[in-house]
């Protein structure tokens, strides 16, 4: 009998650790749907199990499941760090910013461990944790949280707060998406790409977490449309030609794109099929004339199917969206590009 139990127990340690492997292997490759499932799965016999309950819910936050997320957090309620830097983006996603901004003093106070405080200073950069805004002027409107850098004058502030409230009811409009929270909107004082506090290129979005950094002199409507367009479905894929297009064919910009693409094709015949499937990277004043302007002449084609591409941007799905009709779409873009005015 002893035997007998001992062997039982052998076994199911053994299928428990090569599931917690499959579990790993899964998270790792992206597999998120399968990953969930097993997980489940796994929580059903032993529920209160640490590291499949972590994983499910890195799972849910890099899904933006931020619903789902929550309940995981209520139910774990652990001191481990790797937990509370989860928690901490939970929280975030869903519009919890004074518990996140609470649990991120506290690991960034407490923490031994260097990496993740690393991780945790990077996340607060860009999410506003970080001691840097304190002084910040911050605005709320309907559906944006504006964080302005404190040089910024307040007239200009008063027009960009308009505006770009403005530019989101009319993108919304269109996508009618529903965000987790408001979009926190941080306008620095410089005309500069180059960013030195954030050491990157300006302006940019993160829209898994509603979060956008621009210029001051940066269109009303790009990263708005970045946000939005992402929460139409986060979990499925995003394309950059296609991303990039729905960020100009919305900036909310009054200019000619149509002859503005048309003078950058003809200097620079890119393939429509290689830009929108490889990802070399090709320069963004090739690249975005040319996307804005193909994001517009598929809304006016058919605007139901484009809102369908927008969910899911690639190439593969543009093929079943537009059955045998993607490649005439793309000859006859291409002919309205060619022709000189
Ligand atoms: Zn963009």
């Amino acid at each position: 009998m002893k035997k007998i139990s001992l062997i039982i127990l052998l076994l199911s340690i053994n299928t428990g650790f090569a599931q917690n492997t499959d579990l790993k292997n899964l998270h790792s490759k992206g597999e998120y749907n399968k990953a969930i499932e097993l997980a489940r799965a796994m929580l059903k016999s032993t529920p209160d199990d640490f590291e499949t309950q972590l994983i499910l819910l890195k799972i849910y936050n890099s899904r933006g499941d931020y619903q789902s997320a929550g309940l995981l957090v209520r139910e774990m309620k652990s001191t481990d760090e790797k937990f509370l830097t989860e928690s901490l983006k939970t929280n975030y996603g869903s519009g919890n910013i004074k518990e996140a901004k609470r649990i991120y003093d506290h690991l960034i106070k407490n923490s031994n461990n260097e990496t993740l405080k690393n991780e945790l200073l990077k996340f607060g950069l860009i999410a506003g944790l970080d001691p840097l805004y304190n002084d910040w002027k911050i605005h709320e409107t309907e559906s944006i949280v504006f964080h302005f850098q404190p040089s910024i004058a307040q007239e200009k502030i008063k027009h960009l707060v308009t505006s770009r409230q403005k530019a989101f009811d009319n993108i919304n409009n269109f996508f009618n998406a529903t965000l987790p929270k408001k979009i926190d909107f941080f306008v620095w004082d410089t005309e500069e790409s180059y960013n030195s506090s954030l050491k990157t290129n300006l302006g940019f979005t993160v829209a898994q977490f509603c979060v956008s950094h621009n210029r001051i002199n940066q269109s009303p409507g790009h990263e708005i449309a970045h946000n939005i367009s992402f929460w139409k479905n986060p979990q499925l894929k995003k394309a950059r030609f296609i991303n990039e297009g729905i960020g100009v064919c919305f900036d909310g910009q009054e200019n000619n794109r149509l002859e503005a693409a048309g003078k950058v094709y003809r200097k620079n015949s890119v393939n429509i099929k290689e830009i929108w499937t490889s990802q070399t990277k090709i320069e963004e004043n090739i690249l975005y004339p040319i996307a804005g302007t193909f994001v517009d002449y598929l809304i006016q084609y058919d605007k139901e199917k484009f809102l369908r591409l927008a969910e899911d941007q690639t190439f593969e799905s543009a093929q079943q969206i537009y059955a045998g009709n993607l490649n005439e779409l793309i000859n006859n873009f291409i002919k309205t590009l060619e022709q000189p005015k």
